[in-house]
């Protein structure tokens, strides 16, 4: 470890020369407050964020007065992700920004969202804190600019580090909250199977966004607050906020239905980020769902590598056996089909759909429509004659936005109107209309169980080197995947929030790699890399401190991987 004078030293003797003799500031520097780790500098300032690999290290002064955030994982993990952002708070405060080419000029850490998300930027332990972050080292053109260097590491970065890292900087009340709405949180995931139930939505809950491209709540005067219907109104003694009331939706299928713009994509959207636990002041910070929930929809044009699908989908022209169904270019139903058994595949509880991102002849075939195309015409078996015996034989639980399929009336357990944004309980009226009507589809599913195929992975079939044989594997999106020679398309997975999570999958990807072997199954490569990360961190998928790793679920990767073009599964 070096003095720091000697990085002063080391930097003026590089002012003006090329962009590449920054390469001798590599090394680590005692600040007698912390110290800074410079592992790895990018050959210029055009570089992305994560390829330079800077780290800081500071005491942890905390655990005397928070020695209980050691007790828990989700208080460790809450812990951490405050001080990621405090640490980038800190760094917008106090650094002035792009100054030169590219990212000169730039401190930050990777930018978290409105969730509370295990990630490597922060990593705690009993005695330290070490944060990993970004310095984009500044230049004019290609040539090293050693004054505002000075002035990021001299001044810069240990205002930063004091404000984010230092105990008497930050509100210890703040710190409390963020614990205890994690834990809140989480208590009620853990107890939702015991209840019956796959979501809790606590009244007064703030459910819809500010827009389309912002995560944060809607302005508190333009919101109507969640209020559960009586009937379906339940309450849970959560751990730090005491008795909670709220909306309960049971195990089974739930229909949303509702006129248009009145708030059921809303509800639905919170109920698809009820995987996560938010941050204070979110709005959704009781918004709970199952863990496994998972949201489905279509999406043409998908990569699908022997999936049986012959539940939803038969008898296709040209006889394409749907047992092992592979294209690539998939149509809205087949590619919903297929969504749908890989989630199965990997142990989803809830499935989540929207009429808005549905492909309308996956989900019914109305009396008319049979009457005029008969079965035998008709490949598809629609979701509505498989909804009840995904449930019954498999326990996977639906809920389904709708407000335009009446028929769902016969095979939902509860129907949900939305009204002015309010939730009401409409089951009994719905259930009278049904019983009213004479004129009926008729059920078509009686055929074609749902089977789960164990698909095996060919031996070494994905390759992370790109035309150049170079390994090339990034993200810089948060929904499109850099795999070698490969490109994979996430836009339809419509649960991911962070860049750091695609980041993270794609680490995995390349990770997971080893256990193609040509005889593990997919579902146990997961299970086995989901493991590994749960026991030893997201440091497990790339062992040089990388920072901008957040956490993800096995879902998720195995979405991923069904995306990959490359997958080729064992007959
Ligand atoms: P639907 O799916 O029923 O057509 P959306 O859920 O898309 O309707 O909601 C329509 C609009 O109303 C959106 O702009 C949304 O942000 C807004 N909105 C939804 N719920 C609320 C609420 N509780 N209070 C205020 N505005 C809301
Ligand atoms: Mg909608």
């Amino acid at each position: 470890m070096e003095n720091f004078d000697i990085l002063k030293h080391k930097l003026e003797s590089i002012h003006g020369r090329d962009y590449g003799a920054y390469q001798a500031l590599k090394g680590e520097y005692d600040y007698s407050q912390f110290k800074l780790f410079i592992d790895q500098i990018p050959k210029d300032p055009y570089a992305p964020p994560h390829t330079g690999r800077y780290r800081v290290i500071v005491k942890n002064g905390f655990i005397n007065q928070f020695n209980h955030i050691f007790n828990t994982k989700i208080s460790e993990i809450a812990f951490r992700d405050f001080l990621a952002r405090k640490f980038y708070d800190a760094a917008l405060k106090k650094s002035k920004g792009r100054r030169g080419t590219g990212n000169s000029g730039i401190i930050t850490i990777a930018k978290p969202g409105q969730a509370i998300l295990e990630r490597n930027s922060v990593i705690v332990n009993k005695e330290m804190i070490e944060v990993r972050f970004f310095i984009g080292l500044p230049a004019n053109g290609r040539k090293i600019n050693s004054q505002i260097c000075q002035a990021m590491l001299f001044e810069e970065i240990p205002k930063i580090i004091a404000l984010a890292l230092f105990p008497e900087n930050l509100d210890m009340r703040d710190l409390e909250q963020h614990i205890k709405t994690a834990e809140d949180a989480e208590y009620v995931r853990s107890r939702l199977a015991s209840l019956n139930l796959v979501v809790f939505i606590a009244d007064n809950s703030i459910l819809p966004r500010k827009s389309g491209v912002s995560d944060q709540p809607l302005d508190i005067n333009r919101v109507f607050p969640f209020k559960s219907p009586e009937s379906l109104r339940v309450e849970i003694d959560l751990p730090h906020s005491g008795k909670t009331k709220g909306m309960g939706i049971p195990k089974g299928i739930t229909l949303i239905v509702g006129g248009g713009y009145h708030g059921k994509s809303t509800l639905l959207n919170a109920i698809e980020m009820g995987i996560y636990n938010h941050i204070p002041n979110d709005g959704r910070e009781k918004c709970i769902s199952d863990f496994s929930t998972i949201k489905i929809r279509a999406y043409n044009g998908r990569y699908i590598e022997k999936v049986d699908i012959s539940a939803f989908i038969n008898n296709l022209p040209l006889q394409k056996n749907t047992t092992q169904f592979s294209t690539d270019n998939a149509s809205g139903s087949t590619s919903q089909a297929a969504s749908i058994m890989e989630a199965i595949e990997v142990g989803t509880n809830v499935i989540l759909m929207d009429e808005d991102t549905c492909a309308t002849n996956f989900m019914i075939r109305d009396q008319k429509m049979q009457k005029l195309v008969e079965k035998d015409d008709e490949p598809i078996t629609t979701f509505i004659d498989k909804a009840e015996s995904l449930y019954s034989n498999k326990g996977i639980s639906t809920i389904l936005v709708s407000g335009g399929i009446g028929d769902y009336f016969d095979v939902s357990n509860i129907i949900i109107q939305m009204k002015n944004y309010n939730p009401i309980d409409v089951t009994g009226k719905a259930y009278e209309i049904s019983r009213s009507t004479s004129n009926k589809r008729v059920y078509e599913g009686k055929e074609h169980p749902i089977s789960i195929n164990e698909r095996v992975p060919v031996k070494n079939c994905i390759n992370p080197y790109n035309y150049y044989n170079k390994k090339s594997v990034y993200s810089a999106e948060i929904n499109r995947i850099h795999f070698g020679k490969n490109i994979i398309d996430l836009t339809d997975l419509e649960q991911l929030i962070e860049l750091s999570q695609t980041k993270a999958i794609a680490g995995a990807i390349l990770h997971i790699n080893k256990y193609f072997d040509g005889k593990m199954p997919l579902k146990e490569m997961i299970h086995k890399l989901m493991c590994d990360i749960e026991k030893n961190g997201l440091d497990v998928l790339n062992n040089r401190a990388s920072g901008y790793f957040a956490e993800f679920r096995g879902l998720e990767l195995a979405f991923a991987i069904n995306r990959l073009r490359a997958l080729k599964i064992i007959s």
